[in-house]
């Protein structure tokens, strides 16, 4: 096993799935090999959902150089060795994750922030109505703004937008009013 990324994809989040799917996770067979998969699960995912600890990278070295020598069968050892190389082609991509809490694929979740396009938003209100946690400021008429603060990034104000105004943003963010102002399309 090899691991080969585009920038569409991300690293952790491939070999935490890899991780997820693997049949050691099942076996049981040796304490390393099981042991280590939910070790190894734990850590990744809280790498993705932006719970990790400055220490998480070492760690994970650790415990797949452990796996690597201990497990007792191939299986245990392949994955341990497909998330060294992981570790090692893409370290600085790790280093995002955990120390700068940015995912640069756009594809862990948690790193993301949603946005409401000024030059699209109409002021319909849609959104605001559908906003369970009361994250989105507006009237009538009005470019509707998004409180980073309180968004739980659920997602529904996409559902009622027809104006494909809200956006999911990784690193780069739009630029956006701070407060609802006049909208511009009516
Ligand atoms: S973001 Fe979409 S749903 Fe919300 S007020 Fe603007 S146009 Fe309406
Ligand atoms: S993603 Fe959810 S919490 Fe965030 S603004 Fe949209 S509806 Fe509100």
């Amino acid at each position: 096993m090899t691991i080969n990324i585009d920038e569409k994809q991300c690293v952790v989040d491939v070999l935490l799935n890899k991780v997820q799917s693997h049949p050691c996770k099942d076996c049981g067979k040796c304490v390393f090999g099981y042991e280590g998969i939910t070790q190894l699960e734990m850590i990744l995912k809280d790498i993705t959902e932006k719970k990790a600890h400055s220490d998480d990278k070492a760690l994970l070295m650790d415990l797949c150089s452990v796996m690597k020598n201990q497990s007792m069968c191939d299986d245990g050892k392949e994955i341990a060795s497909l998330v060294l190389e992981g570790l090692n082609t893409y370290a600085d991509i790790f280093d995002e994750h955990i120390s700068k809490k940015q995912c640069r694929a756009g594809v862990c979740k948690k790193f993301m922030t949603v946005h409401i396009l000024a030059g699209k938003c109409i002021g319909c209100g849609e959104c605001l109505d559908a906003c369970e946690d009361d994250a989105i400021l507006g009237k009538n008429k009005f470019v509707h703004v998004i409180d980073q603060d309180e968004c739980t990034l659920c997602g529904k104000c996409f559902e009622v937008c027809d104006e494909g105004a809200i956006v999911w943003a990784g690193v780069e963010k739009p630029k956006c009013p701070k407060k609802p102002i006049p909208c511009k399309k009516r």
